[in-house]
């Protein structure tokens, strides 16, 4: 089972290295990495589980966040309502994943990005598409197109960055962390 101290954190290089592409078919250890990490994520939403075994709750995870450095993410999205008995998620895993298209408008999260490999507050906002188009492999190797917008499509562009060693912090320019604002929406 994954824990929180599993998860790489800023100040190890690996996170700054670009990840390689993935040959299919996915090896065991591969498909175990993405299990793991749907799991971690699902029970990390979930209130009892996430205090039960310390989890810090997060709703995307990089492969390279855990030292694999290879180009797939997964994210696990809550899509039931506030009063649902029981939380429901869709998961998304992305391998070799591509942004193939992007709405012209921006947006950025009000209370700034989270990530599991960063364990401070950070003041500053980061632009993001509104809405994207992604090109990726399933875990069966067959072409997906999938389409996000608002907080999900900001999740896929902050687990692209990942695989291409950026993390949210670099987005932030910390003379001036709230640039270009005015000019976008705030979600
Ligand atoms: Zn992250």
């Amino acid at each position: 089972m994954l824990k929180t101290k599993d998860i790489l954190d800023e100040k190890d290089k690996r996170l700054k290295q670009i990840s390689k592409e993935v040959t299919f078919p996915l090896s065991k250890e591969d498909k175990e990495t993405i299990n793991t990490m749907i799991q971690y994520l699902h029970d990390s939403q979930i209130d009892e589980l996430s205090e039960k075994y310390d989890l810090r709750p997060g709703m995307g995870l990089s492969a390279v966040q855990l030292g694999v450095l290879k180009r797939y993410f997964v994210v696990v999205y809550e899509i039931s309502d506030e009063d649902a008995e029981e939380k429901k998620f869709d998961n998304y895993v992305l391998i070799n994943p591509k942004m193939i298209s992007n709405s012209v408008e921006q947006i950025y999260v009000t209370d700034g990005e989270g990530c599991l490999s960063v364990n401070r507050p950070v003041e500053g906002i980061v632009p993001r598409y509104a809405r994207v188009t992604f090109e990726a492999y399933d875990m069966e190797g067959k072409k997906i197109h999938i389409r996000a917008r608002e907080d999900l499509a900001v999740c896929f562009q902050h687990e692209l960055d990942h695989l291409n060693g950026l993390l949210f912090t670099d987005h932030i320019d910390p003379k001036n962390p709230y640039k270009g604002k005015d000019s976008m929406r705030a979600i």
